[in-house]
Order: C-alpha cells, then structure tokens, then sequence
C-alpha cells in the first residue's frame, strides 16, 4: 500500500483528507491523519461569542464528524518531519511513514516576536 499522511486536521487538512479519499484508489492508497486535539474549533464563530449570537459549545465539534471512513485519524502531537527519510515523528515515539505528505497544521499567532504588539508598548495614550 501507498501512504498519504495528512498533518493536520484544521481546515486545510479535512478538505484534503475528504477530496483524496473520494479521488485516490483505496486499494492502492491509505490515507492517514494526525492532530493534536479531538476538536475542531469553528474559528470564524468565535466572533459572534462575545455577541451572544453563538455560545461556546457551538463552535465546537468532534473532527472525526468530518473525516471519510477509511481515512485513519491519529490524536497525538507532531514532533518532527524528517523529509530526507520520508517520515514523521510523534510526541508518543510513533514514526510513521510516507509517500506523500501534506503538511496542514495552519499558523499560531506569536505576537511576543514583534516589538510592540504585547505588553507596554501595545496601548498608547496621546
Ligand atoms: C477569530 C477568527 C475568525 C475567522 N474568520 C474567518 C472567516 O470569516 N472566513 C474565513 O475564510 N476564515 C476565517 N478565519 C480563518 C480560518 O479559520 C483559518 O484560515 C483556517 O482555519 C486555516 O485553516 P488551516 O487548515 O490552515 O489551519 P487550522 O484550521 O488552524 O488547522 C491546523 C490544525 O493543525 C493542528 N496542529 C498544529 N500543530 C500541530 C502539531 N504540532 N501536532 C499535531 N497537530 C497540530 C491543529 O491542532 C489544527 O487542528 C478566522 C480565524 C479566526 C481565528
């Protein structure tokens, strides 16, 4: 069997994982995802939050819910892609081969790494 690992169950990485299982030949290829958390957060939701328009728990769902059967979902940390072994590393000591690889784990905002985004230097009084 080929293998496809997906890193990354967000937006990106669900989409991929939904159009390739319906695309590829499942006796040829297995199709493998892995993040970190169970849950996927409707980002975009968390603005009507503070509005009362959604609470909390609607934003929240179950990422399986999203994921095609037959596709493998992997709940653990990401530690390391070794591209030069075609291999990924987890948190738990699990490696797991590949043959295509997509890598979908989004962004994390940092604000700490630009001067003046955090602390004193954020709010200005005139
Ligand atoms: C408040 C808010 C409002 C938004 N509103 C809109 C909107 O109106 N319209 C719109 O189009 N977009 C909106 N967005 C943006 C949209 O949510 C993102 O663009 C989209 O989720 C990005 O998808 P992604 O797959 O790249 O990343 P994500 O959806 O963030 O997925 C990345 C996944 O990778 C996993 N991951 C990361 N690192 C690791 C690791 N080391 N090990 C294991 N797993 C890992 C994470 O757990 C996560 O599930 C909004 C975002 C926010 C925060």
């Amino acid at each position: 069997m080929k293998k496809l690992l997906i890193l990354g169950a967000g937006t990106a990485g669900t989409m991929m994982a939904n159009k390739l299982s319906r695309n590829l030949n499942k006796s040829i290829w297995e199709i493998t995802i892995v993040d970190k958390d169970e849950n996927h957060f409707y980002q975009p939701g968390f603005l009507f939050i503070p509005f009362g328009i959604y609470r909390p728990e609607d934003v929240v769902r179950s990422k399986r819910e999203f994921l095609p059967k037959g596709v493998n979902f992997i709940i653990q940390n990401i530690e390391k892609i070794e591209p030069e072994n075609n291999r990924v590393l987890l948190s738990n000591g699990e490696i797991l081969d590949y043959d295509i690889l997509v890598a979908a784990t989004g962004t994390v905002p940092v604000p700490e790494e630009t001067e003046g985004l955090k602390g004193s230097y954020g709010i200005r009084y005139f």
